[in-house]
């Protein structure tokens, strides 16, 4: 029974939480600009999901909640489009919804909602995987030995080198090993800065 009197005792002394305790920590400066369409890394990769008319409802969505109605009312793009533009933003879950029960109709009407921070995530998911493509991308390059002609017509592996007697199928001129040491630096090089990006997280998308 004290014991229990202690631990309510020790609960109520503490007067900073309920303001501590608030739903949003506050966002830093920069933070709020990553996950925002000032952002122009995320601008450039909703318009690679959504088009000219996806980032047109985006914008018109922004820090709003909106019917599929009122966002084509804003942006003057047509309902049907508008819609279509959702769902695409949708399974890419750039943007969410919350539906609600109309009581007259007794459909359902549904806000939409823009989630930039989602849109990071996409992008992050984006990097992740041209990471390992280009980690494999690389590993072949290392590992294979190429063959070009003097015209660079085209790179081919030792076995189509061999298969054509070691003459280019393009021009006919000879083959020679190919030199791919720059090639594999830029690679390298790209490798180091997409794992930096992922390594620091938000801030690489500046
Ligand atoms: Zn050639």
């Amino acid at each position: 029974m004290a014991k229990k009197m202690k631990k309510v005792k020790k609960k109520t002394k503490k007067p900073r939480k309920p303001t501590k305790a608030k739903k949003a920590p506050r966002v830093k400066k920069e933070e709020k600009r990553e996950s925002s369409l000032q952002n122009p890394v995320l601008v450039d990769v909703l318009h690679q999901i959504a088009g000219d008319a996806g980032l047109t409802v985006l914008k018109a969505l922004e820090g709003k909640e909106l019917t599929d109605e009122d966002l084509a009312k804003r942006t003057g793009l047509q309902v049907n489009l508008v819609r279509r533009i959702l769902y695409d933003l949708y399974e890419n879950q750039v943007v969410s919804y919350r539906r609600e029960r109309d009581e007259e109709s007794g459909w359902y009407i549904y806000f939409w909602k823009f989630n930039p921070d989602r849109a990071l995530d996409f992008i992050r998911h984006h990097r992740e995987e041209l990471l390992r493509k280009l980690e494999e991308k690389l590993e072949r390059e290392r590992s294979t030995t190429y063959f070009v002609c003097d015209n660079n017509c085209q790179k081919l592996s030792y076995s189509e080198a061999l298969e054509n007697d070691f003459k280019c199928p393009g021009c006919g001129e000879s083959l020679k090993p190919y030199d791919n040491s720059k090639y594999i630096a830029a690679l390298e090089h790209k490798v180091q800065q997409l794992r930096e990006q992922l390594r620091s997280g938000a801030s690489g998308f500046e």
